[in-house]
């Protein structure tokens, strides 16, 4: 047990040293500010995205996310308490995603750490894998402590039922990039698209996107949520690939809770 803590403890203050400012890494992973143009197929495809810039130099780093959840350590790994509540809703399709960008107050503890959540995402197909198995969409909670240290809590969804908060996001889908959209009267709460256990797979990675930086605390849920065909359809004809390539684990722990 200590020594799991002095781990994770040690891979914490790695980060710090490693984390720019923060609010440069939530611009980068929402695509703003984030030159030269990337994409996820092609020239500018995950391949290519550390030689596009100094600034993306960390893209080829030893500690990059997404990875494959597999040969995880079962461990007691730190604990999540959410507080989240209600937000104006405020979407955004930046061109690599669409992003509903979060109010304040709604707060995740980890570990005794609070993190604030910031702005949620989504992805087609999943990034992570557990045991080599995708799911159709990976959803993403991005939470920043008051160090600027990441917590981005990662949530498969797998096709199924109809998802009621879903489908009231979709309903203000932009289809095309453009300025974030903040709609009248809609509220958003991220409680709704958490599924009912909080089991995860916990590990130190990245952002998934330019510029890579690493320190990013990954928490990943064991439970999926589920979208109807329909609902990951919709998605998928704006974003038919938002998916970074699966990255060597290399020297690091993968741990799961008992
Ligand atoms: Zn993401």
């Amino acid at each position: 047990m200590r020594r799991r803590q002095f781990v994770l403890g040690l891979a914490s203050g790695a980060g710090l040293a490693t984390c720019p400012t923060c609010a440069t890494l939530l611009a980068a992973e929402t695509g703003h500010g984030a030159t030269p143009h990337w994409t996820y197929e092609g020239a500018a495809g995950p391949a290519n995205w550390a030689k596009m810039s100094p600034r993306f130099a960390a893209c080829s780093g030893q500690r990059q996310s997404p990875i494959d959840l597999t040969s995880s350590m079962s461990a007691a790994v730190a604990s999540l308490d959410f507080a989240y509540g209600p937000s104006p809703l405020e979407i955004v399709n930046n061109g690599h995603t669409i992003q509903v960008n979060y109010a304040s107050g709604s707060i995740l503890t980890v570990g005794g750490v609070r993190h604030a959540l910031v702005q949620f995402h989504f992805h087609h197909p999943s990034e992570h894998s557990i045991d080599g198995q995708k799911s159709p969409m990976e959803l993403h909670l991005v939470h920043r402590d008051e160090k600027d240290q990441l917590a981005v809590i990662g949530v498969m969804m797998r096709a199924g039922a109809s998802h009621d908060a879903i489908g009231r996001l979709w309903a203000h889908m932009p289809m095309f990039a453009g300025p974030p959209k903040r709609v009248n009267d809609a509220q958003v709460n991220a409680a709704e698209l958490l599924p009912a256990g909080r089991g995860s797979y916990q590990y130190f990675g990245s952002l998934t996107t330019p510029p890579c930086a690493e320190g990013v605390h990954w928490i990943v849920l064991k439970d999926p949520i589920t979208a109807s065909v329909e609902q990951i359809q919709k998605f998928a004809a704006a974003f038919p690939n938002n998916a970074r390539p699966v990255q060597p684990i290399n020297r690091r722990f993968l741990l799961r809770s008992q």
